[in-house]
């Protein structure tokens, strides 16, 4: 468990032990959320799943759909949520589900109970994962640890080698890297390392796409159903905030037009890839309004507050992956307190 997800975990079991997500709950629970899911999928007993935090299990989607219907909160879809923020509708509390990426998971195990539910869900797509031009490169990096005793990479134009032996030391050595690649001041830089990376250590970094990722005929199947929204998320999953104006403003609207083309209704919505404040800020804010969308969200954590109306470009987000996967936390993390404390009980950062 990294640093920030234990801190996040013991201030959440100090909320709900200490029951003060109730009392909490009128100043920090907003209108509603949008809550940030990835993989859904049965766990795997693998030592070293440094990606686990992008995954829940189906009983626990399930379960959390229950609990949140229970609590009274309705879940909408993002074309509903806009519309309520637009008009002031806040009868009742809110919630939509978000799914990044646009796995396979979302289609073969994630849909048939969301279905079931009748249950309004968002898909954000990355263009060059169906056309199986992504790069899925935390994955490919988790793919070279795992296999690998020792890795070299050249550091600021220093040979360094690592071991990796452990599953401690890949799961260390796995933090280190990702982070300074996240770290990297260009995308260019950062793509560059990891397709060296797998180049020399036998990772196709392109079959993730075809292994994880729906096809377009897989996408077009979940967008024929009106539960379904499907949002744009850039071509090449970038982090924004590191190109060019030029570059990220094409790669906005380039994905907007490749979905247009191949579902034939042009996207609505954005998804800032990453999304936190060192991967999407205010031009890219600007940018997503000017190219039409009606809401973009981010991973800032947070909840909606009728107040967010004014910024339906920074959306925060509550993440119900991974770390935090106990019905106990989705309460706490529903009620607004844990991302409350997080921010500070500042309510709208668009900053
Ligand atoms: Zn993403």
């Amino acid at each position: 468990m990294g640093l920030k997800q234990a801190i996040i975990r013991t201030g959440l079991e100090a909320l709900y032990f200490s029951g003060s997500h109730r009392w909490l709950r009128p100043f920090v629970g907003g209108v509603g959320a949008i809550l940030t899911l990835h993989h859904v999928r049965p766990r795997r007993h693998d030592g070293f799943q440094p990606n686990r935090l992008r995954e829940v299990t189906p009983r626990f989607l399930e379960a959390a759909i229950k609990t949140i219907r229970r609590s009274g909160i309705e879940l909408v879809s993002l074309d509903e949520m806009h519309r309520r923020l637009s008009t002031g509708d806040f009868a009742r509390r809110f919630a939509c589900l978000t799914f990044d990426d646009g796995y396979r998971d979302t289609l073969r195990l994630a849909y048939p109970i969301l279905r079931r539910h009748g249950v309004p869900f968002a898909i954000y797509i990355p263009t060059s994962f169906p056309d199986r031009l992504g790069e899925l490169w935390w994955l490919a990096l988790e793919a070279v640890i795992a296999r690998k005793e020792r890795i070299g990479l050249v550091i600021d134009d220093e040979d360094r080698r690592f071991d990796c032996r452990t599953v401690k030391e890949k799961q260390n050595l796995f933090d280190a890297l990702y982070w300074w690649l996240r770290g990297r001041k260009t995308e260019e830089e950062l793509r560059h390392v990891i397709r060296d990376l797998a180049a020399r250590y036998g990772v196709e970094l392109r079959a993730f796409c075809d292994e994880l990722c729906m096809s377009w005929a897989e996408i077009a199947e979940l967008a024929a159903d009106p539960l379904v929204t499907i949002g744009a998320h850039t071509v090449n999953h970038c982090m924004l905030k590191k190109l060019g104006d030029e570059a990220a403003r094409s790669e906005m609207r380039e994905s907007a037009a490749v979905l247009e083309a191949a579902l034939g209704t042009r996207p609505r919505h954005f998804c800032d890839p990453f999304g936190d404040p060192a991967s999407a800020g205010p031009r890219e804010f600007a940018i997503a309004g000017e190219l039409g969308f009606k809401t973009a969200v981010t991973a800032r954590p947070g909840v909606v507050f009728a107040e967010h109306r004014e910024h339906l470009m920074a959306l925060p987000r509550v993440s119900l992956d991974g770390e935090y996967q106990q019905r106990r936390f989705l309460r706490v993390l529903l009620s607004g307190a844990g991302t409350a404390v997080w921010n500070g009980f500042r309510r709208v950062d668009a900053a």
